[in-house]
C-alpha cells in the first residue's frame, strides 16, 4: 500500500499515526497518509528556519532561478507520474489534469523565478536640508519561513502558485496540503531533492486542520507569514492564529461568482463559456459560476442550451475517452452538495436538469458522483443563491437592464470573479468597472496570465498574488537612504 510521508529537512518522515487516502471515482483506498503531529510540524519549521541561514539564504538570485527552472523541468520530465497522482487523488478528467493542473504546476516555478530575476527596484534622489543630496533605493528580503495551507481542488497548481514565488523570493516553506490530496505535494519532495534544492527549503506536513497539522503550523511562532487558499470560514480561523505575533497573511478564499449574459453576446460562445465555468472540475473551482444572470429576451433559449450542454457531460473515470465530468472529492463533500440539491427543491426551485446522482456501474457506483444541476425560479434570498456550494450547479435568473445585472452580481458577501458575455465594448468596460470582484473576465473564463493580479474582494480574500504582486507578500521591502 502506498505511503504518503511528511517531507522534512530533505527526508521522508513516517509517523505512528496514519489515515486513509481514498479515490473519488470509486472510494477505493489509495494509500496511507502519515499525519504530522505538533512535533513533526515543529521539526519542519525548524528545518525551514535553518535552511534560511544556510546555503539557500546565501545563494545568488541567478542560481536560485536556475534551480527553480530545474524544478519545473523535472516536473515536466515526470509529467506522467504527477498526472497519474493528481487524477487518482481528485478523479478529474485526463484532459483537464493534463492541460491545466500539471503544466501550471511546472509553469509556476519558471514564471515567478523569471519575475524575481527581472523586476527592477525603485530609487529616488532627494535634496537634503543642508543643501546636499541623498539617494534612496529599495531592497527586497525574503519574508522568512512561509506556512502554505492548500485546498484539494487543484492541488499541485494551487500549491506551486504559492511555493513558486515564495522560493523565488528566497523564502523557505512548510506546506500543509489538503488531507484529501496528499500525493503531488509529496512527489514534489522527490523533485526538490533530485535537482539539488537544499534540505529544509521545501517541507511538507500532512494532516487535517483543527487539532492537527494545519492548526499546529499556523499557530507556530516560527512561521513568519501564512498564505492560504480555502474556505472563508477556515480563513477566519487562520487569521486568528496569525494575529499572535502580527504575522502577515495572504488569503484566497471562497466565491459565489456571477455570470452575466447580455442579449448581444455571441450566444454559442456564451453557452460554452458558462458551461465550463459552472461545471468544470465538477464545479469545484473557486472561480466557478453558481449564479447566472441572463437578459430576459434570450433567457428561455439560454436555459435550454445550457441544459443540453449539462446533459451531454458524460461522467466517468479520468482516463476514459469522452469523459466530461469527474466525481466530487469526498463522500462528505457529496453529502454537502446533495443537501443543497434538496434545499433548492424545498425552497421551490424548478429543476431544469440534474438534482441527483447519476447511475454508475460496478466499482464506480461507490464513487462520489453527482449530476450537473441547473435551477431557475428561486428568489435571490435562497440558500443556493447565497452560499458557496462548490458543486456542478447553478441557478439562472433573468434581468432587464445593465444596472440590474450589476446590482444582482454584486449582491453577495463574496467578491472573487465575474464572467461577462457581451459584444458591446462600452458595456463590457462599464460592467467591468462596477463589479466588486478581484477578477473580471469578458467573453472568457479562467483565462490566466500568471503576471496578472489574482485575488478576491470582500469575503473572497486578502491581498493579491500573481506577477509582481506576489513579491509584495513574499518579501519585506527595505528602503535604504544614503546621505551622499
Ligand atoms: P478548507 O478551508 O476546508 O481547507 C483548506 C486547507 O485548510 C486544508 O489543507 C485544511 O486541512 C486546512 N484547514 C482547515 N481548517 C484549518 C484550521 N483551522 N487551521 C489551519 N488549517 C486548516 O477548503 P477546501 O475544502 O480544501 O477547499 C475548497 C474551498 O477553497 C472553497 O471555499 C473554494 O472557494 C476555496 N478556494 C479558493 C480559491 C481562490 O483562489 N480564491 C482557490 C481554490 C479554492
Amino acid at each position: 500500500m502506498k505511503q504518503y510521508m511528511n517531507f522534512i529537512g530533505g527526508e521522508f518522515v513516517a509517523t505512528g499515526k496514519t489515515f486513509e487516502n481514498r479515490a473519488p471515482v470509486d472510494n477505493r483506498v489509495l494509500g496511507q497518509v502519515h499525519e504530522a503531529g505538533a512535533e513533526e510540524v515543529d521539526a519542519a519549521v525548524r528545518s525551514a528556519r535553518a535552511a534560511l541561514g544556510g546555503e539557500w539564504g546565501r545563494m545568488t538570485v541567478t542560481r536560485r532561478v536556475e534551480l527553480l527552472h530545474a524544478v519545473a523541468d523535472e516536473i515536466n520530465r515526470r509529467f506522467d507520474e504527477f498526472l497519474a497522482a493528481e487524477m487518482a487523488d481528485t478523479g478529474k478528467p485526463h484532459a483537464l489534469a493534463s492541460h491545466v493542473d500539471i503544466p501550471r504546476g511546472a509553469a509556476n516555478f519558471k514564471v515567478f523565478a523569471d519575475i524575481v530575476k527581472n523586476v527592477p527596484s525603485e530609487s529616488f534622489e532627494m535634496a537634503t536640508p543642508d543643501g546636499g543630496q541623498a539617494l534612496n533605493y529599495a531592497v527586497r528580503s525574503p519574508l522568512g519561513v512561509i506556512g502554505v495551507v492548500c485546498p484539494w481542488n487543484l492541488p499541485l497548481l494551487l500549491m506551486t502558485w504559492k511555493v513558486g514565488p515564495a522560493l523565488a523570493c528566497g523564502n523557505t516553506v512548510v506546506v500543509k496540503p489538503s488531507e484529501e490530496t496528499p500525493a503531488t505535494a509529496t512527489l514534489l519532495g522527490e523533485v526538490m531533492n533530485a535537482v539539488g534544492i537544499p534540505p529544509g527549503v521545501y517541507n511538507v506536513v500532512h494532516g487535517f486542520g483543527p487539532g492537527s497539522a494545519g492548526e499546529f503550523l499556523t499557530r507556530h511562532p516560527g512561521v513568519d507569514g501564512i498564505t492560504f487558499t480555502g474556505e472563508t470560514r477556515t480563513g477566519e480561523a487562520i487569521m486568528a492564529a496569525a494575529a499572535k505575533g502580527v504575522r502577515p497573511v495572504s488569503f484566497e478564499l471562497g466565491g459565489k461568482n456571477a455570470g452575466i449574459v447580455f442579449a448581444d453576446a455571441d450566444f454559442e460562445k456564451a453557452v460554452a463559456g458558462i458551461t465550463r465555468s459552472a461545471f468544470e472540475n465538477c464545479g469545484q473551482v473557486c472561480l466557478g459560476t453558481e449564479r447566472v444572470y441572463v437578459e430576459r429576451s434570450i433567457f428561455d433559449r439560454f436555459v435550454a442550451a445550457l441544459k443540453a450542454k449539462a446533459e451531454a457531460l458524460k461522467p466517468g473515470p479520468s482516463e476514459e475517452t469522452g469523459v466530461g465530468i469527474g466525481p466530487l472529492i469526498s463522500q462528505e463533500h457529496r453529502q454537502k452538495v446533495l443537501s443543497y440539491y434538496e434545499r433548492a427543491v424545498r425552497d421551490g426551485a424548478t429543476v431544469v436538469t440534474g438534482g441527483g446522482v447519476p447511475a454508475m456501474k460496478g466499482a464506480l457506483a461507490e464513487g462520489h458522483w453527482v449530476q450537473p444541476t441547473i435551477w431557475t425560479g428561486l428568489p435571490e434570498s435562497a440558500a443556493v443563491i447565497r452560499e458557496e456550494i462548490f458543486g456542478p450547479c447553478c441557478h439562472i435568473a433573468p434581468f432587464d437592464t445593465e444596472e440590474e445585472a450589476i446590482a444582482l452580481a454584486n449582491a453577495t458577501d463574496y467578491g472573487l470573479a465575474t464572467t461577462v458575455w457581451t459584444q458591446n465594448l462600452g458595456r463590457a468596460h462599464r460592467v467591468a468597472k462596477q463589479v466588486q470582484v478581484g477578477i473580471c473576465w469578458i467573453n472568457s473564463w479562467f483565462l490566466r496570465d500568471l503576471r496578472t493580479a489574482f485575488g478576491g474582494a470582500k469575503a473572497s480574500g486578502i491581498g493579491r498574488e500573481g506577477g509582481v504582486h506576489s513579491l509584495e507578500f513574499y518579501t519585506e521591502l527595505r528602503n535604504v537612504c544614503i546621505k551622499l
